[in-house]
């Protein structure tokens, strides 16, 4: 079985996506970690992708393709591959039937953690991280034990500075006018499970179990 996520930051995507791959023992494709360690690679592919993720840009999609042909093998198409953070828009949707079609492949199914713009920017504003030991935090669903100091080193947690609600406001318009006719792409294809990402963790993943059967 081959599944894509979806999902905005803030979704829980990355979380849910952990679960549903180990449960189902699919070959989870982490996109944006594929991505962030090749560019720490001194290979023609990865200094470009390094050189987009410098100036702050999204890395093509040639490109992208590119750096996750490695991974689309028959041996993780025959065990079933959980597409996460990819395909981001159509032409990536497209060439992923293509890739999917040389081992004669499909996907079957799309899930789509659904959560509100508001809700979305409350998680993001939310998140904190400890200087001391790097460990992350969430205030809204991920809270420390006391106030807002780390568990383990006792020192009060930072916002990365990337954070601040006009940046954050941004990336989410941003995924939202790419991922949007996508969505609407695998409506049409009747691939698409819409799931309610405004819940605990565990209610979702076993939602989510139910739903793709
Ligand atoms: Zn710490």
């Amino acid at each position: 079985m081959n599944i894509i996520i979806l999902g905005p930051q803030g979704s829980g995507k990355g979380t849910q996506a952990n679960l549903l791959a180990q449960k189902k023992e699919l070959f989870h494709l982490e996109t944006g970690k594929i991505l962030r360690g090749l560019a720490g690679q001194k290979t023609i592919l990865g200094e470009k992708i390094a050189d987009f993720q410098r100036q702050g840009k999204l890395v093509p999609n040639e490109i992208t393709i590119e750096a996750l042909k490695s991974f689309l093998t028959e041996e993780n198409f025959k065990k079933g591959i959980l597409f996460d953070g990819f395909p981001r828009n159509l032409v990536q949707a497209e060439l992923l039937i293509k890739e999917l079609a040389k081992y004669h492949g499909v996907i079957d199914k799309v899930i789509f953690l659904k959560i509100s713009f508001e809700e979305s920017l409350r998680r993001l504003l939310a998140r904190r991280n400890c200087p001391v030991c790097g460990r992350s935090y969430n205030l809204v669903t991920l809270p420390p034990k006391n106030g807002e100091v780390c568990d383990d080193c006792g020192v009060q947690l930072i916002a990365r500075k990337d954070e601040n609600e006009e940046a954050i406001k941004q990336r989410l318009a941003a995924y939202q006018k790419e991922t949007v006719p996508l969505i609407d792409y695998y409506r049409q294809k009747n691939l698409l499970l819409e799931i309610n990402g405004e819940r605990p963790i565990d209610v979702i993943h076993q939602d989510i179990l139910e739903k793709i059967g």
